[in-house]
């Protein structure tokens, strides 16, 4: 099922784990628990995408490595009016943010949405573009190899850590690369439809230094049906 939407994904509910102050407080304020973010649950077990992706990179990378940018983010944002809201709206506003904490913000806010989206961009089954994102696929870059050509240049040519993205705006697609856990929300030049991890921590354990091996093993676990829908939600603006 496909059913995760972006809403779902993306929603902030307070924190479950919080526990309530067992002692009565005299304001509702006092009562309410911090609002944090969650670590999603991976949509599948680890070593679903093997021998794509293998089972130990997919552990470490969703439990320990996204895990430590939500526990980063909820701390860097408690205690600011920031807290708890859509992520999406942070990161779009970071330049809104107290000083001190933007940095923080970024990079780990970042990671959180990068990483949220990255689990749902995969899947073992395959699948195929619907007709629509077909469509703007080749409207923007011919055809759907020549988009995998480009993604994975943008994806060799990030040095270092980042991200290789196709972005959506006003309907219309387009490659880009960030740095970091930089995205495309945060100068506004576009909503992310697919991105690819090159971390070395996304890949290292089974591809080495082979990023080139890695993304096009990516190419071949993308959840077709999950990006025909976001396209959907996307190209509606
Ligand atoms: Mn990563």
């Amino acid at each position: 099922m496909n059913s995760i939407t972006r809403r779902d994904l993306f929603r902030t509910t307070a924190g479950a784990g919080v526990a309530l102050l067992a002692a009565p407080s005299l304001t509702i304020a006092a009562d309410e628990p911090a609002k944090l973010y969650t670590l999603p649950k991976l949509p599948y077990a680890f070593d679903a995408l093997e021998p794509h992706i293998d089972a130990m990179t997919m552990e470490i990378h969703h439990d320990r490595h996204h895990k430590a940018y939500v526990d980063n983010l909820n701390k860097a944002l408690a205690g600011t009016d920031w807290a708890g809201k859509p992520l999406e709206e942070v990161l779009a506003g970071l330049a809104k943010l107290p000083e001190k904490v933007r940095g923080a913000v970024r990079n780990n806010g970042g990671g959180h949405y990068n990483h949220s989206l990255f689990w749902q961009l995969m899947s073992p089954k395959g699948g195929k573009p619907s007709d629509a994102l077909s469509k703007a696929v080749e409207d923007a870059f011919k055809d759907q190899a020549n988009m995998f050509k480009l993604l994975k240049e943008a994806a060799m040519t990030r040095f270092g850590s980042g991200w290789a993205w196709v972005t959506v705006k006003e309907g219309k697609l387009k490659i880009v690369s960030s740095p970091n856990q930089d995205n495309t929300l945060m100068d506004g030049t576009g909503s992310p439809l697919l991105g690819i991890d090159v971390w070395e921590h996304a890949y290292y354990l089974k591809y080495q230094n082979k990023r080139a091996d890695y993304v096009d093993a990516f190419f071949k676990v993308i959840n077709w049906d999950f990006v025909s829908e976001r396209f959907a939600t996307l190209a509606k603006g």
